[in-house]
């Protein structure tokens, strides 16, 4: 008795070790990924355009998570939760490790509300502002965000020549489209109207009716 439960002693301090140096070894990897200093890395094979385009998705993803975060809290609304906590959380990890595949430094604040650019500061603090006088405009912020979203992954697409970037921009894309439908199914059981203001009207029917790309 006494010796087996010596061994499971053992296994369980064998597993623990194991944990700790799981721990140890991914907590250096996100430090070497947050204190890498090759910001433009001289080895990177991408273009310059590229590289600003990375940079401003992966704000604009966080921007998207902030702003969901913020209305949730406001005003309960579970598919604020449901689009920001999680979904915009994985877009935001996909930018962040086509960043770090490509050593180039994260700007990304760990802070809600907080963005590096400062085009994306003020766009984040107008909608907060917007969607923060009623539910009805809160709705409207989404189905903005998400427009912006598209479109700009639209542009950013059509200006990389990398495979694994253009994956990741397709899949943020099918995703927005999906949060535009969210909300705007969201906008019209509430009785309320929204045009769209950033996609042209096919696209933007397109996506709502599903027969999109
Ligand atoms: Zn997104
Ligand atoms: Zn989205």
């Amino acid at each position: 008795m006494a010796a087996k439960r010596l061994q499971l002693g053992k296994r369980e301090l064998m597993f623990k070790k194991l944990l700790i140096g799981f721990i140890l070894i991914t907590s250096l990897l996100s430090c070497g990924y947050a204190e890498n200093p090759g910001y433009l890395a001289t080895n990177s094979s991408l273009s310059e355009q590229e590289i600003s385009d990375l940079l401003w998705m992966v704000e604009e993803e966080k921007l998207a998570s902030d702003v969901y975060g913020e209305l949730y809290d406001l005003w309960g609304l579970r598919p604020f939760y449901n689009i920001g906590a999680r979904s915009e959380v994985q877009h935001v990890e996909a930018v962040n490790y086509l960043l770090a595949t490509y050593g180039i430094e994260n700007p990304s604040s760990s802070t809600r509300g907080e963005f590096s650019n400062p085009d994306l500061q003020a766009l984040y603090d107008k909608l907060i502002a917007q969607g923060t006088q009623s539910l009805e405009q809160a709705l409207y912020v989404g189905a903005t965000i998400e427009e912006v979203d598209i479109v700009d992954l639209q542009n950013a697409l059509a200006q990389t020549t990398q495979a694994d970037i253009a994956t990741v921009y397709k899949n943020l894309m099918m995703g927005s489209s999906n949060h535009l439908q969210a909300f705007m199914s969201q906008i019209e059981a509430r009785g309320y109207s929204y045009t769209p203001q950033y996609l042209d009207e096919a696209t933007f029917y397109a996506i709502l009716d599903g027969t999109w790309n």
